[in-house]
């Protein structure tokens, strides 16, 4: 019998299992895919240079557990801002255009806090003025919270905590997160179809047989929880079905090009977005935390769509041949798409509350007998989203865990 079983080997579940480690308590974590790192996932062999599939960015850097993390491992660290919407096409924005801009986010933000301060937990497309930036901040609600502006809620997005420190990781952050997992008790390939907790021991099947446990983290995505993946005996409270039925997870996608030799469009990493024109447009990069491939970047409905048509390859040479001229198509070499949407283990990329619905994920943190606790980017008021998000429930969860064991 285990004192803690751990469901899902990503960063929450990392980061429990490390927690309980350093007071003496080896757990187990089990984990359906062939790896660690969950939605953290940096891939060295697609492409020959290690390129983030999941999560890149080190959000508020300067406050983020992992960026402590990576030091102590010996990462190297980019600590340089990005401009995520420096460029328009090829064009450098004007430094005019660029106070309007920022003027403009700026003053949605305090419309969206002002309305979320005041208990109107709707939509932010309802709560922002349509002007010359509308489309933009549009495309930017889908790269930032993973789905439509109308599927985000004020109070959700008024929550968000961000230090605007965003740093990366040459080697990758899915390499950082699988770092931290290397020496831990991980079951992989793993799945657990059912978790039965009407006895003191806690039965928990899964495809390799029954493993019996005295408390059980549970970190798999809250879309896989809301469509019912796993199974709970008793059935999950409704209370908590309807919390995390209320956290679905918009599919953010990446693609990644191999440029011809001398083809790359500017020098050094710069971003750029395809249009301030249209919300079908992507957020680029050439050389992402100093990799030599050109990144494409897709939020919202618009990356959900071309995934399920097979199109983000298509779309982004399409978009990038706009920009830079036809013949850049034939610069395009290898690529590489990812597909969160239908990835079986995650069902999405990253977490946003449904308009109307913020609230219910205080329910998150609740425990089923204080024997079976929850964890996860999902789970986190102020983090969601983020592997941060997904670390801090992790700790917490292994705490109430702890507490639950010497009780
Ligand atoms: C394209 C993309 C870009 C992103 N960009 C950023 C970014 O720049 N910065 C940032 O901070 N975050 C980013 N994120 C979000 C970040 O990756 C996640 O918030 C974080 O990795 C989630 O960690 P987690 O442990 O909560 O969940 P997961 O990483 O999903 O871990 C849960 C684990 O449970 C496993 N699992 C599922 N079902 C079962 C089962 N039945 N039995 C056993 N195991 C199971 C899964 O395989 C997975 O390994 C991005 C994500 C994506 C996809």
């Amino acid at each position: 019998m285990h004192d803690v079983v751990i469901v899902g080997a990503g960063a929450a579940g990392i980061a429990a299992a490390r927690t309980l480690r350093e007071q003496g308590v080896d757990a187990l974590l089990l984990e359906a895919r062939v790896r660690i790192g969950g939605r953290a996932w940096t891939d060295s062999s697609l492409l020959g240079v290690p390129i983030d599939m999941g999560c890149a960015w080190l959000h508020s850097a300067d406050r983020n557990p992992w960026t402590a993390y990576a030091r102590n491992a010996g990462f190297e660290l980019i600590e340089r801002e990005p401009q995520w919407q420096r460029r328009i096409g090829s064009q450098e924005a004007s430094a005019d255009y660029q106070q309007r801009w920022h003027a403009a986010f700026e003053r949605n933000n305090e419309l969206i806090a002002a309305a979320a301060a005041a208990g109107r937990d709707v939509p932010v497309s309802e709560l922002v003025p349509n002007d010359e930036f509308r489309s933009m901040f549009d495309a930017v609600m889908g790269w930032l919270m993973s789905v439509d502006a109308t599927y985000v809620s004020s109070v959700d997005y008024a929550r968000y905590q961000d230090s605007d420190r965003n740093w990366s990781v040459p080697a990758g952050l899915g390499a950082v997160v699988a770092h931290a997992g290397q020496a831990l008790n991980v079951r992989l390939s793993t799945p657990v179809r059912v978790i039965d907790h009407r006895r003191r021991q806690v039965r928990i099947a899964t495809d390799g047989g029954v493993i019996e446990a005295r408390t059980v983290i549970v970190t798999i995505p809250a879309s896989l929880l809301a469509r019912g993946e796993l199974r709970f005996v008793p059935d999950l409270p409704v209370r908590l079905s309807e919390a995390f039925a209320a956290v679905p997870l918009g599919a953010p996608n990446k693609v990644f090009f191999q440029v011809a030799a001398g083809a790359m469009p500017f020098d050094g990493t710069t971003h750029f977005i395809g249009t301030d024109r249209d919300i079908r447009t992507g957020s680029y990069a050439t050389r992402p935390a100093n990799q030599e491939v050109l990144l494409a970047f897709f939020g919202g409905s618009l990356s959900v769509e071309l995934e399920n048509r097979g199109e983000l390859e298509r779309f982004a040479r399409e978009e990038l041949s706009r920009i830079f001229g036809s013949r850049f198509n034939a610069d395009l070499l290898s690529a590489v798409s990812t597909g969160w949407h239908n990835d079986p283990w995650s069902r999405g990329s990253y977490s946003a509350a449904l308009p109307g619905k913020a609230l219910l994920c205080d329910r998150l943190s609740e425990a089923l007998d204080e024997t079976v606790f929850f964890a996860g980017e999902a789970c986190s008021l102020d983090y969601f989203g983020t592997v941060m998000g997904a670390y801090q429930t992790g700790v917490a969860a292994a705490q109430r865990a702890l507490s639950r064991l010497f009780s």
